[in-house]
């Protein structure tokens, strides 16, 4: 697998874009932190091939994560429970929750993870966003 294959593509002082490339063949995982520069969250793409795990369980200190699944389909271990996900599923994960996934299908599992601080968030999109005239 291919680790970090994310590019920068363009950066300013007030944003930056980046890419990974063709999502249909993206290997391995992607941390975006490092080249976006975040700093609320971090975002990562990963993707497991058929019939294969994560190599490991874990859980978190304090950021609680939400799996967006964009391909496949597979299987989260949360706590223990075996959870069935396909392309379009968000999943939420409390930070202490134990967490493992699989790929069950015949294509790659290809997932965006996002990671935030649980209860970090002040003020959501209608709170915080100012419409301009
Ligand atoms: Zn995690």
């Amino acid at each position: 697998s291919i680790m970090n294959q994310a590019e920068l593509q363009t950066s300013s002082e007030g944003y930056s874009i980046a890419t990974v490339g063709d999502l249909a063949s993206f290997e391995g995982k992607a941390f975006v932190k490092d080249i976006l520069n975040t700093t609320s969250m971090e975002v990562s793409f990963g993707t497991l091939a058929p019939g294969c795990t994560v190599p490991f369980f874990h859980h978190h200190k304090q950021n609680e994560e939400v799996y967006v699944v964009l391909s496949g389909e597979g299987v989260f271990i949360l706590d223990g429970k075996e959870e069935p996900v396909a392309s379009g599923s968000i999943v939420r994960v409390a930070p202490s929750v134990s967490r493992n996934t699989k790929c069950t299908g015949s294509v790659p599992l290809v997932y965006i993870c996002i990671q935030a601080k649980a209860g970090s968030l002040e003020q959501y999109t209608m709170g915080d966003g100012v419409v301009e005239q």
